[in-house]
């Protein structure tokens, strides 16, 4: 089978990875793809395919014999890309843009949990801001004030006082800071908890667990300063017992997959929940769907994938993934996230990133994935992103992977970069307990 990877991160590079160890792969493309995929040869990126424009997708698929789509991001997932590929006849790895609301509304996901019974926090939908900060007087602080729509992870907002929600409701509903992404908004109760990251393959009507991963969002070490789109993760994720596994699958995932599709909107491809385990009951809520794989948690997750990917995914497509058994290293995996200095704020483009290859031979099982990386004109590595680098190893355990990672990073010389010193700190605390 010939692959076709949509995308240009880190993620994506993971992807192209898995999919090109697969024993049924012929051949990788990934478009637009970025300079380490293509110079680390996972797959031949072609880079002035318009990712958003299908029936340039559909042609480019045509001439190269594609037997298989897989979209990393979201937006061509909500602008309808997998629509268009089926309707081409074309196997696309991904949901339907009706089912990408799953994501693209906050509200239509919260109405599914009400509909399924689905544990998540409690809520109400406003657009109008003075019934909204009624509401908020009536239930009290903490609580938290989200944009309806697509708002790239900044329409989330974990007011303390009054003063702050009623300020985050002005800026959605009055001044319109997200557009019509927020012209809608969620006042929900805050969860106290640990957050944990779930992923499943689904083909429509049933759904195939795959292994825990968590994350860190936080920029600063100990989980501190702004979020970003993720500094690091980890796999397997400790707090995510076997039976809290089983108990995600049965009360959040599949009535998910099963609601989906009597709604008459089946999904199909990977379902990331953003779980709480609630510090209270020790179970887990809904925060968010995301109708893709996460990043960072896909380069962990591929790391430790060992099964066919492409053969899980063409099931998931046909509808048929419950013969599929998929197949996982014992090992850990981890992934730091090296970021140009400034980000998640404003931060400089273009400096160079040397020794990347001396980096990835330092210690075993060590894999550089690039998500903003170019060549400049002298053929040397530059950072074109905020997030640059998922510096990624595995090991016999947690510490182990940890300690490769960070060989690596030490070898890596790039004075316009930083990274988070702690990733997979919740699960040494655990492990310590
Ligand atoms: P992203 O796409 O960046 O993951 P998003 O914009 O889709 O985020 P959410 O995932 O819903 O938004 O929320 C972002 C973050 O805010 C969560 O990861 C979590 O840390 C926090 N959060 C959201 N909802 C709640 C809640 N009800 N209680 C406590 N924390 C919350």
């Amino acid at each position: 089978v010939v692959v076709l990877v949509i995308g240009e991160g880190a993620r994506e590079h993971a992807l192209c990875f898995a999919l090109r160890q697969s024993p049924s792969c012929e051949a990788v493309f990934c478009a637009p793809g970025n300079a380490g995929i293509s110079s680390s040869r996972d797959a031949t990126c072609i880079s002035d395919l318009g990712i958003l424009d299908s029936l340039a997708v559909i042609s480019f698929c045509r001439k190269q014999g594609i037997g298989l789509v897989v979209v990393g991001p979201e937006a061509p997932l909500v602008s309808g890309l997998a629509d268009d590929l089926f309707k081409a006849g074309i196997p696309a790895f991904g949901p339907s843009s009706e089912a990408a609301v799953l994501e693209g509304s906050k509200n239509f996901m919260k109405n599914l949990c009400d509909k399924y019974n689905i544990p998540t926090a409690k809520y109400k939908t406003f657009m109008d801001p003075s019934a909204a900060k009624k509401y908020i007087k009536e239930e009290g602080t903490p609580i938290v004030i989200k944009a309806d729509g697509l708002a790239d992870g900044k329409g989330v907002i974990i007011a303390k006082t009054l003063e702050e929600a009623y300020e985050a409701v002005d800026s959605m509903l009055v001044k319109g800071i997200f557009g019509s992404a927020g012209c809608k908004i969620l006042v929900e109760e805050f969860l106290e908890g640990e957050e944990a990251s779930f992923h499943a393959l689904v083909d429509g009507e049933n759904a195939v667990a795959l292994e825990s991963a968590q994350d860190h969002k936080q920029v600063g070490d100990g989980d501190r300063g702004p979020n970003t789109g993720g500094m690091g993760a980890y796999s397997p994720a400790p707090i995510l017992t076997p039976e809290l596994q089983s108990l995600v699958m049965k009360s959040i995932i599949l009535p998910t997959v099963k609601g989906m599709a009597a709604e008459g909107c089946r999904f199909v491809g990977v379902l990331y929940a953003g779980l709480m385990i609630e510090k209270k009951s020790g179970l887990p809520k809904l925060i968010e769907y995301n109708v893709r794989f996460g990043d960072p948690e896909c380069q962990v997750l591929m790391a430790r994938l060992e099964s066919d990917l492409v053969q899980a995914m063409l099931a998931a497509c046909r509808g048929d993934v419950t013969g599929v058994k998929l197949k996982w290293s014992p090992e850990s995996a981890m992934v730091v996230v090296m970021a140009s200095k400034g980000y998640p704020g404003a931060y400089d483009k273009g400096s160079v990133i040397w020794n990347l290859e001396e980096a990835e031979v330092v210690a075993p099982s060590v894999k550089i994935l690039h998500a903003g990386t170019a060549f400049d004109s002298d053929g040397n590595i530059v950072a074109t992103g905020g997030r640059v680098l998922g510096v990624t190893a595995k090991g016999k355990n947690l510490e182990e992977a940890h300690e490769r990672a960070y060989q690596a990073i030490e070898a890596i010389n790039w004075p316009g970069g930083f990274c988070r010193q702690d990733i997979g700190w919740r699960a040494f605390a655990k492990q310590q307990l």
